[in-house]
């Protein structure tokens, strides 16, 4: 039996958008731009694929561009903005996002812009008046995200937007690991900038959207022909954009129907988990989280060691820690939360879908117990 538990990692593609999918594969594979009748059916599908996506963040179509994923929407959003106000050259995020933000952070930083990152408490919470304190008249963009990939911990975006409000400065959300698992409507929130990923909601891989405020000025960072409104040159990715519709549309009604099974069986799961391993610790329990997200610690374990074990009977799960040289170095997130470094090493996630099932849990409750045990010994041995 073959429990995957690593859904903020990637997410099984519905069966639906496969079959929507497979068409633009094989025989329909004119070119969106050409005007014969082929290349404008296919138009025509990447238009609706548009509405779908639009229509699950509540915006209008022509405010969504279609990129490759996460990474380069994140990538998009933040060079774009920067881009067209050259003499602002401040930029806010926060100490925990994910490496496209991050990373891409401290190369600009190395450009010479100055990088301010919010700091989190021991839950993972934003300091909200350290952002305040440091939004000037100088600040370019705030770009944050609005759920870990790490812990779920969710960040206030309607109260990031409002500090940002006071000074006239632009937001942009990192929402790949929000969208399509609790309702994001950009009517009601005033963000300038939102990305998303296919890959996480259902979809395919290599494939996602920014979503960009009408009027809000945005420049290119490639150049080529004219599709996606000049932002996002180079011929479509015509069947990932069906897919990634096609699951805009199943995540929609799947929100309709809420998340609470999903939180069922996470706080079931990390219930069992605390009773049969006293060296259990839920990570950033105590505050709002994404409902299918359990970061674990199983303190003076070893993450890697604990997945490989959990691999080979059948639980697939994750960890934020980096393996360098041998050595598990706690992951950042975690280090930023001031997770103790023995605490952090021991983090594993666990992500749950809407396919996960209560026999699942059972049997990850059973095999968790296991390995634990397992590696005691081992440790005891050493
Ligand atoms: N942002 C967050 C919060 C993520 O979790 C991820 C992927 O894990 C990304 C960005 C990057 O998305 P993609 O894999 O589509 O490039």
């Amino acid at each position: 039996m073959q429990v995957y538990l690593d859904n903020n990692a990637s997410t099984k593609p519905l069966d639906e958008v496969v079959e929507a999918m497979i068409p633009f594969l094989d025989s329909e594979y004119a070119n969106p731009s050409s005007v014969h009748r082929f290349g404008q059916r296919v138009r025509h599908r990447v238009e609706c694929a548009r509405q779908q996506v639009a229509r699950l963040i509540n915006a209008e179509p022509r405010e969504i561009v279609f990129t490759s994923g996460g990474t380069e929407s994140v990538n998009l959003a933040i060079r774009g903005a920067l881009a067209v106000e050259p003499k602002r050259r401040h930029v806010i995020t926060s100490a925990v996002e994910h490496n496209a933000v991050h990373r891409l952070a401290t190369q600009l930083a190395g450009e010479g812009y100055r990088v301010d990152r919010i700091g989190v408490d021991h839950q993972g919470r934003l300091d909200y008046d350290q952002l305040a304190d440091r939004v000037s008249q100088d600040t370019t963009l705030i770009s944050i995200m609005h759920a870990n990939n790490e812990t779920g911990v969710l960040f206030d975006v309607g109260r990031i937007c409002e500090i940002a409000a006071r000074h006239d400065v632009r937001v942009h959300v990192d929402a790949v690991q929000s969208v399509g698992k609790l309702p994001v409507d950009v009517k009601e929130l005033p963000v300038h900038l939102l990305s998303m990923s296919a890959h996480k909601m259902h979809g395919p891989k290599g494939v996602g959207a920014l979503f960009a405020r009408r009027r809000t000025r945005l420049a290119p960072g490639t150049f080529g022909g004219r599709q996606e409104r000049d932002l996002r040159p180079g011929t479509e990715n015509v069947p990932g954009i069906i897919g990634f519709g096609v699951a805009a549309q199943e995540a929609a009604k799947f929100l309709q129907s809420g998340m609470e099974p999903i939180r069922r069986l996470r706080d079931d799961f990390e219930r069992r988990v605390c009773k049969a391993v006293s060296i259990a610790k839920v990570i950033g329990a105590e505050t709002e989280r994404l409902d299918g997200t359990s970061n674990i610690s199983f303190k003076q374990m070893q993450a890697d060691a604990m997945l490989i074990l959990l691999s080979e009977r059948g639980v697939q799960a994750s960890a934020g820690a980096a393996c360098s040289s041998g050595a598990v170095e706690p992951s950042r997130v975690l280090a930023a939360m001031g997770v103790d470094p023995h605490v952090a090493r021991g983090a594993v996630r666990f992500s749950l879908s809407r396919f996960t099932t209560a026999s699942d849990i059972d049997r990850a409750v059973k095999v968790i117990g296991e390995v634990v045990e397992r590696l005691s010994v081992l440790m005891l041995r050493c």
